[in-house]
């Protein structure tokens, strides 16, 4: 009997997180989390100190990634799960991606500054230190700067697709995202199916494709996710044959509705994902 309570998809301070590696670890244990994969935007910088931590606590600790990737025209992201940080393709492509990231945030900035918000580069700068510069940082800026009221409010009015501040993004194909997670021993997952906004036939579509891809599991549950959501996505694994993750998307305690470890139970009827993570050794 497994009797671990796994959460397999959270952000530290490496990408849009608030808390460092450190305290997000101490934060999980705190709230019975047992095996914990740190899974930042399109870095795997945060996991030394993660890992530490955590063997200090005595938590399982298994390495992830969360990568933006571009699949006909529609951003998606896989997590990676049991991943290796140190292959050479993977740690290549994530040092491409903080660049992208930086070009992507000075094309924002001078959208912004078009429209007389000045400053937005070097605060997001600052924000990210040595991290990835992403738009949460944006939002942040948009919010101190009296802009918007809430991160929600900056994404609809500047960072969504299609608004003021938005900049297309040249991510990596998802076979490529899927072959840099597999090829270093990990398990490709569909990070939040149902946060694309895509139709029953797309979603079909979706995960044939990812599948013959490589990719072995979809995430079941999530931080905000309804019973009636769970069973949706648990028919879709059960349905594609993939296996289920769970992953609470942790941010920052600011966000009160979502939590470390605050998940609802994996429909037993679909395969868990880390029955796949033992066998890869992750
Ligand atoms: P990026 O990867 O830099 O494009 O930033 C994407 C991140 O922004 C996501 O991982 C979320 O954390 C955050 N985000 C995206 N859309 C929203 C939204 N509508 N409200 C709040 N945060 C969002
Ligand atoms: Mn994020
Ligand atoms: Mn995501
Ligand atoms: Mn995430």
């Amino acid at each position: 009997m497994n009797t671990e309570v796994y959460d397999l998809h959270c952000h530290s301070t490496a990408s849009d997180g608030a808390l460092s590696p450190t305290e997000l670890v101490q934060r999980a244990q705190s709230r019975g989390v047992t095996a914990l994969a740190l899974t930042d935007h399109d870095t795997t910088q945060g996991l030394a100190e993660a890992q530490q931590t955590a063997q200090t606590l005595g938590m399982r600790f298994i390495h992830g990634i969360e990568l933006s990737t571009n699949w006909q025209n529609k951003c998606l992201h896989i997590v990676g799960l049991g991943i290796d940080p140190t292959y050479p393709p993977l740690a290549e492509a994530t040092q491409n991606l903080q660049n992208i990231r930086l070009l992507r945030a000075e094309k924002m900035a001078e959208k912004l500054a078009k429209k007389g918000i000045d400053g937005a580069l070097e605060a997001v700068k600052k924000a990210a230190g040595e991290g990835m510069i992403t738009r949460t940082h944006f939002a942040d800026f948009l919010v101190s700067q009296f802009h918007v009221d809430s991160q929600q409010d900056a994404f609809d009015r500047y960072l969504a697709k299609g608004k003021l501040a938005y900049v297309a993004t040249p991510w990596a194909e998802l076979e490529q995202a899927v072959g840099w997670i597999t090829q270093s021993g990990g398990i490709a997952v569909l990070a939040h199916p149902l946060r694309y906004g895509l139709t029953a036939s797309w979603m079909r579509r979706l995960l044939e494709a990812f599948k013959l891809m490589g990719g072995q599991a979809i995430e079941v549950v999530t931080g905000r996710h309804n019973p009636d959501e769970i069973n949706q996505l648990a028919n879709y694994a059960k349905r594609f044959d993939m296996a289920g993750s769970v992953g609470s998307d942790f941010h920052s305690p600011e966000n009160q509705w979502v939590e470390l470890g605050r998940l609802a139970a994996l429909p037993s009827d679909v395969r868990p994902v880390w029955q796949l993570l033992e066998k890869s050794g992750g």
